[in-house]
């Protein structure tokens, strides 16, 4: 499978639309610029999930998992109940067991081009 290309560019949860995203990205982690796979970020206007594409194959895809996780606890207000440790852990786990089903076979993906997507939805 070519799990660079499955990734969607736009995604949905419920009613709200997140963009994902393609690109390198660092943070600032206990006062140190560091590399990471991905990122879950409030732009504002617009919910981002962002995916580093230099990352292994596997790795882009768990990172998505992982990120698209923390969406949804986000958005469902969960996060709110967890400490950022928890959080990581029920990302992870979700992630991997995603990881899991598909490399089991017992699930696929396949991201539809965003022009069909968007004449599905409102
Ligand atoms: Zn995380």
């Amino acid at each position: 499978m070519k799990r660079k290309g499955t990734l969607p560019s736009l995604i949905r949860i419920g009613s709200v639309r997140i963009a994902v995203l393609r690109k390198s990205l660092t943070r600032t982690i206990r006062g140190k610029r560091v590399r990471v796979a991905g990122l879950f970020f409030d732009a504002g206007k617009r919910l981002e999930i962002t995916v580093d594409p230099k990352c292994a194959d596997d790795l882009v895809q768990s990172t998505f998992f992982h990120e698209l996780v923390h969406a949804a606890l986000y958005l469902s207000s969960t996060k709110e109940l967890l400490n950022d440790k928890t959080e990581e852990n029920v990302c992870d786990a979700v992630a991997n067991a995603l990881n899991d089903l598909i490399a089991d076979g017992h699930l696929t993906l396949h991201a539809r081009k965003d022009a069909a997507w968007k004449s599905r939805t409102r």
